[in-house]
């Protein structure tokens, strides 16, 4: 059984250690049987054929503007694959590129592939700290996903956009609005940084599901891990994130 995933602008786009959110989703993927055919996709590069699973990750402004124009560039092929249920996962910079455009703090507006119903411009403070989110990912699953932030922007959804959750302490998409990431049918975005996945087992097989889902037409029954260090990872961070999270 195989995934294949496009991890988009590796070289670029990869602060706090959201590579580590590949290494996450090998791990569980292999011992399950299944392999990640992960193929790395640079500026210019085609993006693989057939792929169920697109990772974008973080990145400073300076490096958002490097690949803005290439990734808007692509903002119809990804549109495409979200609609036939290819999963996303896209964090905090990455998040910020698929909506419609990022206005950074130079005043810059950098394009956005225009894939999820948002937009985002840059504030005078950046929005750090542990954040803790209630969210559900299946209907009546009611979750929560822990992380940490650090970013300028201020995410706007549409009206009539879905959030990824709701924020139980932290600052989310812009402080105000009491919501966090954004999703579209399989396509998440979320500025939980971390990286996001090791302390979230449960996003992480949700995610490796819908897309073997995508690849193969049925939704596996993915045999559960022992996920006890992972478990005690989520727990301290909710700690933390009650302890010194920003705005509750
Ligand atoms: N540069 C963007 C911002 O400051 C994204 C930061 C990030 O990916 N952590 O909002």
């Amino acid at each position: 059984m195989k995934i294949v995933f496009a991890h988009l602008y590796p070289d670029y786009l990869n602060i706090y250690a959201d590579r580590g959110n590949l290494a996450v989703l090998n791990g569980r993927a292999r011992r399950r049987g299944i392999e990640l055919d992960v193929h790395e996709v640079g500026l210019r590069d085609p993006l693989p054929d057939g792929a169920d699973f697109f990772y974008i990750g973080g990145g400073q402004d300076r490096e958002q503007a490097l690949v803005a124009p290439d990734l808007a560039e692509r903002g119809q092929a990804l549109s495409d694959a979200v609609a036939s249920g290819a999963v996303v996962l896209a964090v905090c910079g990455g998040y910020q590129l698929l909506g419609r455009f990022y206005r950074d703090r130079s005043g810059h507006e950098q394009p956005g592939a225009g894939v999820l119903p948002l937009h985002t411009v840059a504030g005078d403070t950046r929005l750090i700290g542990d954040v803790l989110i209630d969210c559900e990912l299946e209907p009546g699953e009611r979750r929560t996903v822990v992380g940490f932030e650090n970013h300028a922007g201020r995410t706007i959804l549409d009206a009539d956009a879905e959030p990824l959750g709701r924020v139980v302490v932290g600052f989310g998409n812009d402080g105000q609005s009491g919501f966090e990431g954004c999703r579209l049918g399989n396509a998440i975005g979320t500025y939980l940084h971390g990286p996001l996945l090791p302390r979230n087992p449960q996003l992480a097989d949700w995610l490796l599901a819908k897309a073997v889902l995508h690849a193969t037409g049925s939704l596996p029954h993915l045999e559960p891990l022992d996920d006890d260090i992972e478990r005690q990872a989520h727990a301290v961070s909710s700690a933390r994130a009650h302890a010194r999270g920003g705005r509750r």
